[in-house]
């Protein structure tokens, strides 16, 4: 029997959405502290009796919080969210993106699909977990800074493998509408800055082109690009290959100058089978083969610098994985399907855990203006914890 409130729902699903409504509240923008949310996931569980961990960045202003429910023993399921939520700052917002408000069976606020929803769900279900009586745990594992390329994870991956027994799978509650994702490209980004020699125009031949020479390592990228275009067969990706994208260039003061400085960024995206490093490491043999000796020829002071943004590790499928089979399982949904973002399901991966990526809301939500999650998707949440809750409870 599922409990009702007198207008009808589920008590549940009351407490998920309840939880939501404060977990939105907290202005967790990648770029702020996360700590007073942190404080208050912390505060909620230790209220339940449960202990929790915090791992701290360098600045001592964000951190990571994982606990466990249930006995310490082998073959628990990690369930991993993350606490920030990208900048709203959109223009069209119709209500405070820091408020939860109900429309039409949508639960609008900042993070409420991307993926304050899925922490809420798994949050309000630890008194429910606790009364169960779990044969094996349930770990939360909630991560700063994902969105700005999952650089809390790491260091909350790292403190997991030496804090708890080994689990059985992880769940990654990105928005999937509730389908198993076993799959997703890695992304690896970095700056290129030219440094090239300014003279007047006339006299190209004494200078250093900054911008001519990224144009032509811009250039190296499509063509690397295309190369791996026509030799792309179908493996469930789309594209089906590793894309190299530069998406922002800037460099260069007039017509008439040789330009001095050029800076632009590239995005690679690889499939599980190639590792983007590889790509960056023959980005770098072609700079320093191809580009550098033209360019100190003519004046040794200019050169050629990359700098690291970020790298998220892609999710590889794992045929027959646990984790997969889990996801089957638990969302009746068969279907094991491939996304083109990148989520933090690969550094579990990489851990040795089996992962899959499966939570509730729709991707397309994310990000925009009056992002919701609907109640629909919440309600699935629900059940989908519940029905892993009585999987442990076995
Ligand atoms: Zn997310």
């Amino acid at each position: 029997m599922t409990p009702m409130t007198a207008d009808g729902r589920d008590d549940r699903e009351a407490a998920a959405v309840a939880m939501l409504e404060r977990l939105v509240a907290f202005r967790t923008e990648s770029r702020s502290s996360n700590l007073e949310c942190v404080d208050f996931i912390r505060n909620h569980l230790a209220g339940l009796g449960i202990e929790t961990t915090t791992i701290y960045d360098e600045t001592h202003t964000k951190a990571n919080i994982f606990a466990t429910i249930g006995p310490r023993v082998p073959g628990g399921v990690v369930l991993s969210g993350h606490t920030d939520v990208v900048p709203a700052e959109e223009g069209d917002w119709t209500s405070d993106p820091f408020r939860l408000v109900e429309r039409d069976g949508r639960l609008y606020g900042r993070g409420a699909c991307d993926m304050k929803g899925f922490d809420a769900i798994v949050l309000s279900a630890v008194p429910r977990m606790l009364a169960a009586g779990l044969k094996a745990p349930v770990h939360i594992a909630l991560s700063y800074d994902e969105e700005v390329g999952c650089k809390g994870a790491p260091s909350l991956v790292e403190a997991m493998t030496r804090a708890i027994p080994p689990p059985r799978a992880v769940i990654v509650g990105e928005p999937t509408m509730m389908a198993p994702v076993i799959g997703h490209k890695s992304s690896l980004s970095f700056f290129t800055t030219v440094k090239g020699k300014p003279v007047h125009s006339s006299r190209i031949d004494t200078g250093v082109s900054a911008v001519m020479i990224a144009a032509r390592l811009i250039a190296w990228l499509d063509e690397t690009m295309e190369a791996n275009r026509r030799r792309a067969a179908p493996n469930g990706f789309a594209p089906p290959y590793t894309t190299l994208h530069c998406g922002m260039v800037k460099g260069g003061v007039a017509a008439n100058i040789v330009a001095q400085a050029c800076e632009f960024v590239t995005d690679i995206r690889s499939v599980p089978d190639e590792d983007p490093l590889a790509y960056r490491g023959a980005f770098e043999a072609y700079i320093a083969q191809e580009i550098l000796p033209r360019m100190h020829s003519v004046a040794p002071e200019t050169g050629v610098a990359i700098i690291e943004r970020s790298h998220v590790p892609s999710l590889a499928p794992e045929p027959g994985g646990a984790a997969g089979a889990l996801a089957r399982e638990l969302t009746g949904v068969d279907e094991a399907g491939f996304v083109s973002y990148g989520t933090e399901a690969g550094i579990f991966q990489r851990a040795g855990w089996s992962t899959v990526v499966c939570g509730p809301g729709d991707i397309a939500q994310a990000h925009q203006a009056d992002e919701y999650l609907s109640r629909e998707q919440l309600r699935a949440g629900v059940a989908f914890t519940d029905r892993l809750i009585a999987r442990l409870s076995d």
